[in-house]
């Protein structure tokens, strides 16, 4: 029975209901509480006049509240926009504008930054409600109110609630548009991308079957909630089995391992920059790691000796990874737990395993794909490397508000990615590159996965990331990035050198930057902005 994300919360509050849903160091929330706190939330938004369809955006945090506000937004039958929390003033302009919502929820100050002082500088008077900068933006609920008396407060909102309780069913249909969910911004500006409130049930669903979840799962993570991966992988994926997620508001290696000793969890969801960054910090040999035993990676490319290293030396065995987007409603693919370790290194896995609770057959695919050509958009044989499009029912219905984006991203119901891929014989898909990211030397197309995955091989190098650059001359030329492994020092003739004798001249790169991990320009999601290394090169080599 295809469900609205209230009944979702509903239904699982029915079977599990003494089971926590959220732990953090300060709270425990049962499934029944979070329907609860939920309940009196969304009534409280209909008391603030939000009617089903309107847009309510939530700029939280991986906070306590961010799934009772999840769920009460849904209840309300409005449209749940999450923000990225670390926008900086004009990011959190363009998007407060261009989503267009009725209601705010935010959080007073975090990690360093002051959104209500933002919004002073953004929308001056927004306390009062609507302004000339936010015209649709009538009100603003802050998580905390200090200083700010007079602004309706998290608090004083499950107050009002509590005060005019309703008894009514889902307000919205499980097709409606549940989430507009903002792409990261890896690329250029973020999109915001409307998904259904069955779709990110079916990803999430499929994601359990995938993983083979069997019961009460605990998964710990600093990838926000307002992305895909946490939402979907953590959150959602965990309610089908009366698991809980154990939220962390910030990536700290330190931090993950008292959490995960002290929460006693299963599971890790990270993206390899983080992976690395646990492999790499000394408190792995003194934290007991005895209750995690699953690890899933995604969202960006790792290097393939990851795997071996979270097996011998985080005692990770089931360590699957993922491949999707926000445009396919989170992850499509993924590799089987029982997969030998060179599927998990070479591909991202074949289409994750359909079904939603009730629904649908268990053990159909939840997406079909195919590769095209890039430029003219041709079906390429298959098992030939082209731009990966997909279809199937957890796809986006659109940019919101962006109907040129749209016509090019959503194609007679496919999904134009933007990645370079092929499929293998056996389904599994192999993911080399973005065409955003592909460059040109004296004219001649260059891979940059070939290159990082030679430079890789360089003695001391611990990641590498090739970007095309501009260049008089040849137009472009390569620069390659270079993360050293920590206290080692990478000779740089050596990786020329190396490139000289294994590639083509033209993709042998010009340049050979040395970088810091904690210097490489991420999004908040932890995956590298290549379209910056490229601005910085240029800086840099100017
Ligand atoms: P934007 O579209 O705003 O530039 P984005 O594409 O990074 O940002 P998301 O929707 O969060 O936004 O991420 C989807 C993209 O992440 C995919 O298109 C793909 O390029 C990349 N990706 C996801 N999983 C993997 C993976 N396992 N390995 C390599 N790349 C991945
Ligand atoms: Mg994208």
């Amino acid at each position: 029975r295809p469900r609205t994300l209230d009944a979702l919360l509903d239904d699982a509050a029915r079977e599990f209901p003494d089971r926590p849903l959220v732990i953090t160091d300060e709270h425990t929330v049962t499934y029944a509480q979070a329907r609860d706190w939920a309940w009196r939330l969304a009534d409280g938004l209909t008391a603030l006049g939000v009617r089903p369809g309107d847009h309510v955006g939530l700029l939280m945090a991986n906070h306590v509240e961010f799934a009772p506000l999840k769920f009460a937004i849904a209840r309300a039958g409005a449209v749940a926009i999450p923000f990225n929390f670390l926008y900086r003033q004009d990011e959190l302009a363009f998007v407060l504008r261009q989503s267009r919502c009725r209601v705010l929820i935010t959080m007073a100050r975090f990690a360093g930054l002051d959104q209500a002082a933002m919004l002073d500088a953004i929308a001056p008077g927004w306390e009062r409600g609507p302004t000339a900068e936010l015209p649709d933006l009538e009100r603003v609920v802050l998580l905390d109110g200090t200083g700010r008396g007079e602004v309706l407060t998290v608090a004083g909102l499950e107050r009002l609630g509590a005060e005019q309780p309703t008894d009514h069913g889902p307000l919205r249909r499980p097709q409606d548009i549940g989430d507009i969910l903002y792409t990261s911004g890896t690329t250029g500006s973020p999109k915001g991308v409307m998904v259904t409130h069955d779709a990110v049930q079916r990803t999430g669903y499929a994601s359990a079957l995938t993983r083979a979840f069997e019961d009460a799962r605990r998964i710990l993570f600093s990838l926000p909630c307002y992305h895909m991966f946490g939402y979907v992988e953590g959150l959602i994926a965990t309610m089908f089995v009366g698991g809980a997620i154990v939220p962390r508001t910030a990536f700290d290696p330190a931090d993950h391992y008292a959490a995960i000793a002290r929460h006693r969890a299963t599971e890790v969801l990270c993206v390899p920059t983080m992976t690395i960054a646990l492999l790499e910090h000394p408190d792995r040999r003194t934290t007991d790691l005895s209750s995690v035993f699953a690890l899933l990676s995604g969202a960006a490319p790792g290097p393939a000796w990851l795997w071996e290293r979270c097996a011998q030396e985080l005692g990770i065995t089931e360590i699957t990874t993922g491949y999707g987007m926000t445009e396919c409603g989170g992850a499509m693919t993924m590799t089987l737990p029982e997969d030998p370790t060179e599927r998990h290194t070479t591909t991202v896995g074949r289409p994750k395993r359909a079904g939603v609770a009730g629904i649908a057959d268990a053990g159909g695919d939840l997406c079909a794909y195919a590769t095209v050509d890039p430029l003219d958009g041709t079906r390429r044989p298959d098992g030939e490397e082209g731009e990966l499009i997909s279809t199937g029912p957890t796809h986006m219905r659109g940019f919101w508000d962006e109907p040129g984006l749209t016509a090019g991203a959503l194609r007679d119901g496919w999904v134009h990615s933007g990645d370079l891929g092929r499929v293998d014989p056996d389904g599994y898909l192999v993911l080399t590159g973005r065409t955003k990211e592909l460059y040109k030397s004296g004219g001649e197309l260059v891979m940059p996965k070939e290159v990082e995955e030679l430079v890789a091989t360089v003695a001391g190098v611990s990641q590498v990331y090739a970007v095309g650059v501009p260049d008089e001359r040849w137009g472009e030329v390569g620069c390659a990035w270079v993360v050293p492994e920590p206290g080692v020092a990478v000779d740089v003739d050596a990786v020329l050198a190396l490139c000289r004798e294994r590639l083509a001249r033209f993709k042998v790169p010009k340049h050979v930057l040395l970088v810091d991990a904690a210097d490489l320009p991420t999004t908040p999601t932890g995956k590298v902005q290549k379209f910056k290394l490229v601005e910085r090169a240029a800086q840099r080599l100017a």
